[in-house]
């Protein structure tokens, strides 16, 4: 910027020499001109102190001279007072010099005819007419100290020959009185030039610093000028580069909303692209395994097909509850869930079948049981993302060591204090740079190019998150990756959540149960499901209709019902309306969403997808809960 810049600031303002030497022509034309500006009062006092000398001496000196000298000195001062009405104070210097020259003579002139006056005109007998002389020259001498101070020449041309012959005069006269006169005029004199010198200089100062103001002023005029072009040219300079700016940042701005909206357009695509695809496939199995069961008459085949559709759909569950983690929404449900248990049975089905035999997979799982609370299936997912996380950036293959153990963290943690499981999956491969790591949470964020979503540890940290826990990752560039899963654990002996597989079913004693549910084939089939464990159902499409329903038919034994749905009143509106109307009947609330929705003691919930087991399970316990 400071390069940039052209504008020319003036020089500091300040008094230097050249300010007055310059001017000196100037001062002098000045001078002269105050003389002539004196003139014609000068010269009128002449004519009039002629006059009065004429008219008091006019008995006691030879009249002719007092005439010759009244004209002569009369017509000095009208001559004068016509050549100073010729005056110029424009002309040229030369042409000053000469007007000074001309007033100096008249001086001169008036002198010696005031001098020469006195001289013929002393009465040597009579001291009252050598009064008279010596006040009157004595007073022009004094008036010339004024007002001719701005020249010495023409002061001096008066004096000095005005005065003299008079002192000259007293001076031979020989008596006491005449000495007196002659050294009092002369002492006169002598204080008269120093009063003149000191005007002269008074003056030629006052005009020279009348001149030195001028120049300081037209200087600071300039300057100011200077200053304002300056300043202008600045502001001009600042708008023009404010206004560059606002271009620049308008324009930047411009290309971040199409950047940021090109990203999302791309996430949202990527997302709803993989969802799709995913879906499409897991459809794809349950249509063909349907229209398999319905077509094939082989039908020993049956169990295995039924098995792939079973597994389709639970994927789609699988699936959808870690877009809701990955969204940061709650989850569905918890249950108490043994991490040892899962991880064992993880690393010899799911895990293994996802590695390659380059692979050499070490897994160390603690013997004692242990207990968190979590969404198991999520949970699945989370490891399964770290394991392919692993095995991507191991190629060629490698170790790969997953281990569980439980650990106490301090307060120094993140999280609070407590016991948590630690899940560890540590790779020997190709790691990352430290801005990596800094990004590898951002949904969306993959190095994998086309081959990766981005979404993968999105998921696990919105697992953890949701689920009081926690993720660290700690990667070294070019030796590998150590991912740790913190969850909390929760007392060893709690019960744990039946497990689908494996679970006996617990059937019902023809209780009635109500099924609330406003999606018709949902409801349908769970009301089917519901009788085929032993139950008796009676169904309902909204929360209104249920608590018709709960007032005819007072046999209901529970209350099964959605949460999300449409008609003003949803499940949890529900349950509350029914505790309070019918206090002790159990609810049972189902949902696949139910974001913002307060947990209500005592009513427990069901995830949908659910299984045959999970369900049974669900009814059973909410049923012999008192
Ligand atoms: P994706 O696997 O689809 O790329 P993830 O969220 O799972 O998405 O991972 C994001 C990025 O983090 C990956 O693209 C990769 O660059 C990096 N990453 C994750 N895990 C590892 C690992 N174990 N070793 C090296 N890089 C990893
Ligand atoms: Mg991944």
């Amino acid at each position: 910027m400071a390069s940039e810049s052209s504008t020319r600031l003036p020089a500091p303002i300040g008094f230097d020499s050249t300010v007055g030497e310059q001017h000196e022509p100037a001062v002098f034309r000045q001078a002269i001109q105050t003389l002539y500006c004196h003139g014609p009062k000068v010269f009128a006092a002449n004519v009039v102190n002629a006059v009065v000398v004429t008219a008091v001496l006019w008995s006691q000196v030879d009249r002719d001279i007092l005439l010759v000298w009244l004209a002569a000195t009369a017509t000095l001062g009208v001559a004068r007072a016509g050549l100073a009405r010729g005056f110029d104070p424009n002309g040229p210097p030369r042409r000053v010099r000469q007007w000074a020259r001309r007033f100096t003579i008249g001086a001169a002139l008036s002198g010696v005819l005031w001098g020469a006056g006195a001289f013929v005109m002393f009465t040597p007998g009579d001291p009252a007419p050598q009064v008279l002389l010596a006040f009157t020259i004595g007073g022009m001498s004094a008036g010339a100290s004024s007002s001719t101070a701005s020249h010495l020449p023409a002061f001096y041309a008066f004096l000095v020959p005005a005065i003299a012959p008079l002192i000259a005069r007293f001076a031979s006269g020989g008596d006491a009185f005449q000495w007196g006169m002659a050294t009092m005029l002369g002492l006169f004199a002598v204080l008269v030039t120093m009063i003149g010198r000191t005007n002269n200089r008074t003056m030629t100062e006052s005009h020279r610093l009348s001149f030195v103001n001028d120049v300081l002023v037209a200087r600071l005029c300039d300057a100011h000028g200077d200053l304002e072009a300056s300043n202008t040219a600045l502001e001009l300079r600042v708008k023009e580069r404010t206004q560059q700016l606002e271009r620049q940042t308008t324009a930047r701005h411009t290309a971040e909303r199409q950047l940021a909206r090109g990203q999302k357009l791309e996430a949202v695509g990527r997302l709803t692209g993989g969802v799709a695809h995913d879906f499409n496939n897991l459809l794809t199995v349950i249509v063909s395994a349907l229209d398999e069961l319905e077509h094939s008459p082989n039908l020993d085949r049956r169990g295995e097909v039924l098995d792939h559709a079973r597994q389709a759909a639970l994927r789609g569950g699988s699936l959808t509850r870690s877009l809701l983690a990955f969204s940061r929404r709650k989850p569905v449900v918890r249950e108490v869930v043994d991490p040892a248990d899962l991880l064992r049975r993880m690393t010899t089905s799911m895990i293994r079948r996802a590695l390659p035999a380059s692979v050499e997979l070490t897994v160390q799982v603690p013997d004692k049981p242990l207990r968190i609370e979590v969404d198991g299936t999520q949970l699945e997912t989370a490891l399964l993302n770290l394991v392919l996380n692993a095995r991507d950036a191991m190629p060629r293959g490698g170790p790969l060591h997953i281990e569980l153990h439980s650990i106490v963290l301090g307060e120094d943690a993140e999280i609070p204090a407590g016991r948590y499981v630690e899940f560890r999956v540590c790779d020997r491969g190709e790691g990352m740079a430290p801005a990596v790591v800094d990004r590898v949470f951002d949904p969306f964020f993959t190095t994998k190019g086309d081959g990766g979503t981005g979404l993968g540890l999105s998921m696990v940290y919105g697992f953890a998150e949701q689920s009081g826990g926690e993720v660290r990752i700690e990667s070294v560039q070019g030796s590998g990756t150590s991912v740790r899963l913190l969850l909390p654990q929760i007392a060893s002996d709690a019960p744990l959540a039946p497990s689908p597989e494996t679970g006996t079913i617990r059937r019902g004693r023809e209780e009635t149960v109500l099924e609330v549910e406003d999606d018709e084939s949902v409801r349908h089939l769970t009301a089917m499901s519901v009788r085929g464990l032993g139950y008796l159902a009676i169904e309902a499409s909204t929360a209104v209709e249920a608590l018709n329903k709960l007032g005819s038919h007072p046999e209901i034994a529970l209350v099964m019902s959605d949460i999300v749905m449409p008609g003003g009143m949803d499940g949890v509106s529900l349950a509350h309306e029914i505790h309070r109307l019918h206090p002790g009947l159990p609810v049972v609330l189902a949902s696949g969403y139910s974001e913002g929705t307060p947990d209500i003691s005592g009513v427990p919930r069901l995830a949908k997808p659910y299984r045959r087991a999970a369900l049974a399970e669900s009814l059973h316990r909410a049923l012999h809960a008192s």
